[in-house]
């Protein structure tokens, strides 16, 4: 099958994608840490589903090299067209591969409609100079932007070939714009940020609604998947689980930051008084754990009043 000459810096870690069994769907695991020239970007997962007529792709990953990895990954499999990809939420570390499908491919790029605002804002040129200065030469001058061509609001559903594909608007909650992606016939679900599977999430530094964050994991968990890949770490058959660990976690921030607010107390005293004793063994504790309460403890305060 043809794969486009390789114009980007050759990508040497790991991408090798693995197959959902019997169900037409592919992923790939990034590495976990921050992203940096050592992992050469690679700390998101992707994903995509063949369905006799198409290929439809979740998320892009890191870096225009990464993206085009993607591509041969799914050249590996089939040859259908790739006529979708989904973007997740648009976090640095899951959109820039989206450059290699608009060079490459003639794939159609669909967002939650909340993205514009981030499209729109400096954050984006902000993000986009950092990552040029710590992931050079994988994110360089010649990087850019892709903005979707099209979006939805609320839900999003489609058929293509054999498959049923359903998008939801999960945010606001990691993101304004996070999507979930379902495939009805195989029950596979693409999560996104809002399920971290065997290490802490990443709350963010602003903007994070665990409130409803905590509802629609409780509607993941009601759909009961078959298997389900996350933004970062292992999937898994397990979803009910994983997503229990995600959300135990934000109610348990959620729990003792919310008393400390209605408290008056600050957050370094909130800090201080909570026992995190079964987090603290948990990967990416050490990055995320602090900022993650300090996040969920700005929440509750602004909820009283
Ligand atoms: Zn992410």
């Amino acid at each position: 099958m043809t794969v486009p000459e390789n114009p980007y810096p050759q990508v040497t870690v790991d991408t090798s994608a693995r197959a959902v069994a019997a169900a037409d769907a592919w992923y790939m695991v990034g590495l976990s840490g921050i992203p940096s020239a050592d992992n050469q970007g690679h700390t998101s997962n992707a994903g995509f589903v063949t369905t006799g007529d198409g290929v439809v792709v979740y998320d892009a990953l890191g870096t225009p090299a990464l993206g085009f990895e993607l591509i041969r990954r799914i050249r590996e499999v089939t040859d259908e067209p790739i006529r979708y990809v989904i973007a997740g939420h648009y976090h640095a570390d899951h959109i820039y591969g989206l450059q290699a499908f608009a060079d490459h491919t003639d794939a159609r790029v669909i967002a939650q409609s909340r993205a514009q605002a981030y499209l729109d804002s400096d954050a984006a040129h902000v993000r986009l100079a950092q990552r040029r200065d710590v992931l050079f030469p994988w994110i360089d001058e010649s990087t850019r932007i892709i903005h979707p061509d099209e979006f939805f609001d609320d839900e999003y559903r489609f058929e293509l070939g054999d498959k049923t594909f359903r998008l939801l608007h999960a945010g606001p909650a990691h993101a304004p714009d996070d999507v979930l992606m379902v495939v009805e016939e195989t029950r596979v679900l693409f999560a996104g940020d809002i399920v971290f599977d065997g290490r802490l999430p990443f709350l963010g530094d602003d903007d994070v609604n665990t409130a409803n964050w905590v509802d629609r994991l409780g509607q993941v968990q009601d759909m009961n998947p078959s298997f389900l890949i996350p933004g970062h770490g292992d999937a898994t058959s397990e979803a009910v689980r994983a997503v229990s660990f995600t959300r135990d976690y934000l109610e348990d921030l959620r729990e003792h930051m919310g008393r400390a607010a209605q408290d008056f107390m600050s957050f370094e005293e909130a800090y201080e008084g909570g026992d995190w004793s079964k987090y603290e063994n948990v990967p990416a504790f050490e990055e995320t754990h602090r900022r993650n309460a300090n996040a969920v403890f700005l929440e509750m305060e602004a909820a009283l009043f």
